[in-house]
């Protein structure tokens, strides 16, 4: 599946469940609660935080790859709702970056 087809499928699955978009300002929230939500499982597997039982120590991978759907979903849907073809915009944003730090990285010291 491609950007384009995920921007389809998630506004198909809105109109089929969802009955209409939550408001831009709906939805940024919920993407900044899907976004702690995986950095809450990021602080455990990576940080010096600890899981509260082993269940959860042994789903973290399964849980981050949930969180980061959840993330994918709910930024295709504010795309939806501003019309903004996220194909295009990802290709702007590599576009720009690689313009702006083709060498930058390559010169960080810090990074051999
Ligand atoms: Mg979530």
């Amino acid at each position: 599946m491609d950007i384009k087809e995920a921007q389809q499928r998630v506004d198909l699955w809105i109109k089929q469940y969802g009955v209409k978009y939550f408001s831009e300002l709906t939805n940024t929230v919920i993407l900044t609660e899907e976004v702690g939500e995986f950095a809450k499982i990021i602080a455990r597997k990576y940080g010096e935080q600890s899981f509260k039982t082993k269940e959860k120590e042994a789903s973290a991978t399964q849980d981050l790859e949930e969180e980061m759907a959840d993330i994918f979903f709910v930024l295709i849907c504010l795309a939806n709702q501003m019309n903004i073809d996220l194909n295009t915009a990802f290709l702007k944003t590599i576009e720009k970056k690689t313009i702006r730090d083709k060498d930058r990285h390559i010169m960080n010291k810090k990074l051999l």
